[in-house]
């Protein structure tokens, strides 16, 4: 495990958006006012919230939406476990795959050609060539690096996410109550 540097005051807190439908980052967004508080606290250094491109060098935590699908996915979670202290798989997609793995039982051809070259309305070879390389299967977030913590549910509650982030914050282990521990 990485050690976070010794000058920061704050924690550096990223969110990453994988292969999800952002409905755990919806979630993150229902802290509300709570958000403004957390931001006293943490400094938010990448995700879908904040305009950085690359992922940062020594961020402290980091909330994985959604599942490793494709090439690009792959190549972010291990620079995201190679530059993070305490990575958390953030929802059921990157608990287990989830909603994005429904595709696992087609093979990638056959996926794409029923989605770009079937469909009621063909978008066309070309998007294909635009899009990352699909992996053959959707895999969990831990199935490709390992995890620090895991916060479950489709998408994890308000509540979830604040005892998650609040129990890293103060250096705790998350023990989530047993309510909170459900995956849907
Ligand atoms: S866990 Fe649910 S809400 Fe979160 S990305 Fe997957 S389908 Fe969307």
């Amino acid at each position: 495990m990485q050690e976070s540097s010794p000058n920061k005051s704050r924690p550096r807190l990223a969110t990453v958006w994988l292969g999800g439908c952002s409905g755990c980052h919806m979630s993150f967004l229902d802290l509300d006012e709570a958000i403004i508080d957390l931001l006293q606290e943490v400094d938010l250094v990448y995700g879908p919230l904040v305009d950085t491109k690359e992922y940062p060098e020594q961020v402290d935590i980091c909330l994985v939406e959604g599942a490793v699908t494709n090439l690009d996915n792959l190549k972010l979670i291990r620079q995201i476990r190679r530059s993070t202290r305490l990575v958390l798989s953030f929802g059921d997609c990157a608990l287990t795959g989830n909603v994005t793995s429904m595709r696992n039982r087609i093979p990638v051809e056959d996926l794409l050609t029923a989605v770009y070259h079937e469909a009621s309305s063909p978008i066309g070879a070309e998007a294909v060539e635009a899009v990352p390389a699909l992996l053959p299967r959707v895999l969990p977030v831990h199935q490709v690096v390992r995890v620090d913590a895991v916060l479950p549910g489709c998408p994890p509650d308000v509540d979830r996410i604040a005892a998650t982030l609040s129990a890293l914050l103060d250096g705790q282990t998350v023990k989530l109550e047993p309510r909170m521990r459900t995956f849907g």
